[in-house]
């Protein structure tokens, strides 16, 4: 890949898009998507090497294990910004259509599509879930209105709670389910399972976790 390309080049904006970081230059893009391991550092260094290391006029920002792509087309027709539950531009009824458009769908492989949530991982999943008391194997057909709206509004809330929580060095203090062995609300063993079509690790308490099927 043509890196050279981006040398001596103006960053003209930063945007994100799920687990896509993205550097705007006039006529390009550069991707950042940060997989399961990605990480980068800002005046910093890793021992590790990095995949890509930008250097301004006083400062750097460096990042490890992530891909790195050029985009051409314009960012805007390329992402929609409405599917990233922490954009501005995110869109709960636009959610929702497509969630009703898959009534057979597990709650747990919903959550986890980028195309409806976009930035949702692994471990929102199972918090938000065990938040809502829904069982991670419902059907989306079968979820009252009432929690599939919860479903929708809590995979926002809960991503600015992990940004925050992650920020201050306290998120897995605040895990309720996710790697947990019981539940706080039922003093119960949690279930540990592969869940749904995706198969990863789901973590739920099948006392205050309602199966809607
Ligand atoms: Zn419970």
């Amino acid at each position: 890949m043509d890196i050279q390309r981006i040398a001596g080049q103006k960053v003209i904006d930063f945007k994100s898009w799920g687990k896509h970081f993205l550097i705007c230059f006039k006529n390009f893009t550069v991707r950042i998507h940060f997989m399961l391991f990605g990480s980068y550092r800002i005046n910093e260094r890793k021992e590790a090497t990095p995949r890509l290391s930008l250097k301004f006029a006083a400062r750097e920002i460096n990042f490890y294990t992530c891909s790195v792509q050029f985009i051409d087309e314009d960012p805007d027709i390329v992402y929609d910004w409405t599917s990233d539950v922490m954009n501005d531009h995110w869109d709960p009824d636009k959610a929702q259509l497509k969630l009703n458009q898959q009534p057979t769908t597990l709650v747990c492989d919903a959550l986890l599509d980028q195309n409806i949530f976009s930035g949702v991982g692994n471990i929102i999943k199972n918090e938000v879930l065990f938040r809502i008391r829904v069982h991670p194997e419902s059907m989306i057909g079968a979820l009252p209105n009432e929690q599939l709206r919860e479903l929708i509004d809590e995979a926002r809330l809960y991503s600015f709670d992990f940004l925050e929580w992650k920020k201050n060095y306290v998120l897995k203090k605040h895990w309720l389910a996710h790697t947990k062995t019981i539940c706080p609300r039922c003093n119960i063993p949690l279930i540990k399972k592969y869940a749904g079509k995706t198969k990863r690790r789901t973590f739920f308490c099948t006392n205050c976790q309602i199966l809607y099927q």
